[in-house]
Formats: C-alpha cells, structure tokens, sequence
C-alpha cells in the first residue's frame, strides 16, 4: 500500500486538521472528531441545526458539507467505523439551538444505534431532535431487502436539500417531512472494478479479476450484489439506470436531478463519459432531466468506481439544490438544466486552399503525384524501424503517426491540385497539420506551408532556359526557417532539421545544373545528418527528457525526413 499517510492511527485526525486549514470557516471541536461551523453561534437560535456523518473514508462526505446552507456538524468516525454516540451528542450540543437539531444519518446499524442513542440523550435533556434514515440503494431494495437498503451518495441531495430548507427558516417538523419526502424519490446504484484500500488494513478489501466487475455494491468495502463481467461505459449506464427505475418513485412528472458519484478513482473523464449516456437514457425514458452534477460527493476511499443517483424534483427541491453554500464538497452551480449532446457549432476551415482533382495534366503535375506518393509509401513501410526509434529516444509514437500520416496524404492526393505545385504543398501541409500529432505534426504543417506560400508568391517559376530551380530551393530553405521559428531548434540540437539541412545544403551546392545525381546525392547528405544525430545532446522536444541516455541513438525524426526525401529523389529520377 502507498498513501499518502504519517500512521494509519492518526490519518482521520490528521484529515481533520487538514480540513479546517483549507476551510477556515469551519473548526473541530475539542476531544471529538467533529467538524462544525464557526459561524455557528449566529445560527443557533436561527435555524434548525442538522448534523450528519459517519465512518471516516468517504470524503468529501461528511465535512465537506459542513457550511452555511448545508449542515451544521460533521460527526467522523475511524475508517469505515461509526463515530462513538458521545460525539454525536457533542456535535448537537455544540451547534443546537432553541429550533432544535436534525439528524441525517445513513441507514447502517452502527450508524443509526449511536446517533439514536445521542439523540436520546440530547432529548432527556429537554433539546428537540429529529432523526432521517437515508436508505437510497436499490440493489438491495429490488431483491427484497427493503430494510436492509443502505445510505449512498444520494445521501448528499438529503444534505443539500434539508440544509437549504433550514436555512430558510423552516421548523424542525418541516425540515425532518422535506427530508423524509425527498428520500422517498431518491434511488443509488454503484458499480466498481476494485476495492478500496484502507490505510489501516493496507489492502484491498476484496479483488476483482481483471475483466470482473462489482455490481450494486456498498461504501464500506462490501461486495456488491452480483460480481459480472466487464461491460463498457455505455451499458454500464444503462445496467445502472435499470435497476434505478424500477423504483418508480420519482413523481408523476418525471422531473429528476441526477449524479454521477465517483466512488474515489474514477477519473473526470469518466465520469462525463457515464454522465453523457445516462443523461441521454433518462431522456429517451421522456423524463424531464433538471440537473446533473458529476464529481466526487461520497467515496469509498480509493474504490475504482462509481454510482448513478436520481432524484425526484419539484419547484421547491430544485430551489433548494440551487441554494448557494458555503459547504466546500458542493459545487455551486449556475441554474440550469444539462446540456444537448448533439448541439454543436461548424466552423468553415482553410476554404480558400485551392482543390482539385489529384488527376494531373502536365508532366511537372505526374512527377509531384508520384514523389507524395512514393514519400508516403516509403514513410508507411517505415513504421517498425521509426517506432523503434522514438520508443528508444521518444515516446514511441512517430511510426504509427507517421504511417497514419501518410495513409492519409495517400488517400487525400486524389483532391490535391497536382499541377498547381505551390497550392499542393498548403494542402500537404494542412492534412500533415490534422494528421500527424505529437510535435512532428505542427512542424511539418509549417514546413510545407510556408514552402508553399514562398514558391506561390516567388513569380514566374521557369525561364527559356527551364525551372529556376533556385526559388525551389529558397522556397524549402524558409520552410526550414519556419521549423526553426516555431519550434526553437537549429541544426545541431538532434531534431529533424539535421536531415532536412544537410539537404538543403547540397542542393544549394549543385545549384542551377541539379540533376537526377545532384538529387540523389543530397538526399545521401540527408541520411548522413540523420545518423551523425547519434551523437548529439539533446535539447528539445521528449529526447531531451531523457538526457544523455539517447546518445548513440540516432534521431528518429531526423531518420523520417532521410526516409522521404529519398523516396522522392528516387521517385523523381528513374
Ligand atoms: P513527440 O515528442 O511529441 O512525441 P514526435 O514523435 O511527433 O514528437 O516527433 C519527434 C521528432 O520531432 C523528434 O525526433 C525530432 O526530430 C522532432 N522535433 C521535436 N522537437 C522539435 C523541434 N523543436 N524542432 C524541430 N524538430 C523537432
Ligand atoms: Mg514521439
């Protein structure tokens, strides 16, 4: 087990400290593991007190909702453990005042015999106090064991909503019917791919196989109802929201806020991906989805799960839900109803890149139609060796973005406008900008951008005496510039721009009497820079991460340019 811990003795102790450090509105009380308002002298004669809590190991519950509009006290127990009765009774005394105090205790035996017991007591001494049993897990309820039903996350709503009602002023035997009313239209399911690991016991408290999951379980480390196999998010959702509606207890118009609890490692990703599907389930299901929230409200340490809520809602509840707090475990959202899966926005992109068909008309246009081509085919017979490469000296993805890359400008040469050689540069450039990723993608975008933007504006291309070729050249050399400009490195920093520069170099060399030779040669000078990178210090990009470990290794990006750039001489000289 690693945690993040001093002792497993004093880890809820220490919590606590913690807590009222981030929370200065809140502070412990002397002798107890006990979290109150510090406001709560000013609202003692105001409002009804409401204490809740419970085992320790399901933060954000229970003090997390301590704070104005929320609850008055929290009452933690050790991990998984009821809090002893003498606290509860200490957290009623600390924060009751003449409108007497409720009790929103989860329905566990250990639970409700000490905060009965507390509540007896704080009751022979003459102070009111009422009692709520949250009971919203249906997987028990569906099989039969009502009484049984235990308190999940939903136990939160009951926090939110009868906090917010004795904000308002209202009396206890209001305030207890609002919360015993809004319990009766809650229902929970969970579901989890592994156990919780408490500090105290240093493992898991059950293990799951790898494609095994936990179905309808508890908070407390228990097994669920059933162990199945693993399922995607989707029917996940669906599985969940099942046995949810089978309580049929959410009101006639079919209003209902929804959460989505992570039960402790569960990520944000996950957690919108489970809230996308349920939200569009209820939907279908024509019930009117008022709220959504997603997030951690009650965990079970680091339990690998989560659970689905739904409550029923009225103007009132949903007054109350929105009521703001200054409990920091609730996210104060703005009112409003979840969003549209399918509402989106299209942007028009590059639309004045000139396309056409790939067919070409002239001979320049079949020699550039077949260089893309031979690059492409030889950067996606690659893949193995570049993989290889960056998985030495990278991260291990230029093979497979490259290969897809390529299959990409393959299949996109067929739009290109193939004659037009400046115009069919900017579109290789988009679709290596789309296609590519990681830290080669931009840069390619940009080398055959700006190429193509120079040659596009460098005039009459061809003289009596054929091609200037040196406005080819010194239209690749700026997209040389351009790598350099937007990404920091010049030759010698072991980059890309080793190969391409040798390359270069040469061309500049053989000058207006290029040939097929001359061609050939300078894609040799290419390979030749790639493998000198072998030697040298890294300074940009994932390499140098990973400092003097590459040296040896050549540059894998360095290697893709010496790849294509020999396909093309090839290509072009036959
Ligand atoms: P990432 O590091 O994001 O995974 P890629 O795998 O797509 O990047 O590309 C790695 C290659 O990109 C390197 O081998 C190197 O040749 C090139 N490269 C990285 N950073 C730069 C830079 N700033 N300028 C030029 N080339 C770079
Ligand atoms: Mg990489």
């Amino acid at each position: 087990m690693k945690k993040f811990i001093n002792r497993p003795e004093s880890a809820v102790e220490e919590m606590l400290e913690g807590f009222v450090v981030l929370n200065p509105d809140l502070i412990r009380l002397s002798g107890h593991k006990v979290i109150v308002r510090a406001d709560r002298e000013a609202a003692r004669d105001r409002q009804v007190a409401l204490i809740s809590g419970g085992g320790s190991g399901h933060e954000p519950a229970h003090a997390g909702y301590v704070g104005a509009g929320m609850l008055s006290a929290a009452v933690a127990g050790e991990i998984f453990t009821s809090p002893d009765s003498d606290s509860v009774y200490a957290a009623i005394k600390a924060v009751v005042g003449r409108p007497g105090a409720l009790l929103v205790v989860k329905n566990y035996t250990g639970d409700r015999l000490n905060f009965g017991v507390a509540a007896e007591t704080a009751r022979s001494e003459g102070i009111p106090v009422e009692m709520i049993f949250v009971n919203d897990d249906v997987a028990l309820a569906n099989d039969g064991r009502v009484a049984s039903a235990r308190g999940l996350a939903g136990t939160v709503l009951i926090h939110k909503i009868v906090g917010a009602a004795a904000a308002e002023g209202k009396s206890l035997t209001d305030v207890t019917n609002i919360g015993k009313a809004a319990i009766e239209s809650l229902a929970t399911m969970g579901v989890s791919f592994s156990a919780g690991t408490s500090p105290s016991v240093g493992r898991p408290s059950f293990e799951l196989g790898d494609d095994e999951m936990e179905l309808g379980l508890g908070i407390h480390g228990e097994p669920g109802l059933s162990r199945t196999y693993l399922r995607p998010a989707d029917d996940l959702a669906e599985m969940l929201l099942t046995e949810i509606l089978k309580q049929r207890r959410f009101g006639p118009e079919k209003r209902v806020a929804m959460m989505i609890n992570n039960l402790g490692a569960t990520t944000p990703m996950e957690l919108a991906i489970v809230a996308r599907q349920a939200t569009s389930l209820l939907r279908l299901q024509s019930f009117e989805v008022e709220r959504v929230y997603a997030g951690t409200f009650l965990s079970s340490l680091d339990m690998a799960g989560i659970s689905i809520s739904v409550l029923g809602v009225d103007d009132a509840i949903l007054r109350w839900l929105d009521a703001s707090t200054l409990a920091s475990g609730w996210p104060n959202l703005p009112k409003r109803r979840p969003g549209d899966v399918d509402r989106q926005l299209t942007v028009g992109m590059h639309e004045n890149v000139p396309r056409s068909s790939g067919r070409a008309r002239t001979a320049q246009g079949d020699m550039v139609r077949r260089a893309i081509e031979a690059a492409c085919t030889a950067l996606i017979a690659s893949e193995p060796e570049l993989t290889e490469m960056d998985r030495l000296t990278g991260d291990g993805d230029l093979g497979t973005n490259m290969k897809r890359a390529a299959s990409a400008v393959k299949e996109a040469v067929d739009s290109y406008p193939v004659d037009d050689l400046a115009a069919t540069l900017k579109n290789i450039g988009h679709t290596l900008r789309r296609e590519l990723g990681g830290s080669s993608g931009p840069l390619y975008g940009v080398l055959f951008l700006r190429t193509g933007s120079v040659l596009e504006s460098s005039g009459d291309l061809e003289s009596s005496k054929g091609l200037k070729l040196n406005k080819y050249i010194q239209s690749f050399e700026e997209g040389l510039t351009a790598i350099s400009e937007l990404g920091g490195a010049k030759p010698g920093d072991r980059t890309m721009l080793d190969a391409l520069d040798p390359f270069v170099k040469a061309l500049k060399k053989a000058g207006t009497s290029l040939s097929g030779e001359g061609l050939r040669a300078a894609a040799e000078e290419a390979q030749r820079g790639a493998e000198a990178t072998a030697q040298m210090a890294p300074r940009l990009g994932r390499s140098s991460y990973l400092g003097a470990r590459v040296l040896g290794h050549p540059d894998p990006g360095a290697r893709a340019v010496a790849i294509w750039l020999k396909a093309v001489s090839d290509a072009l000289f036959v």
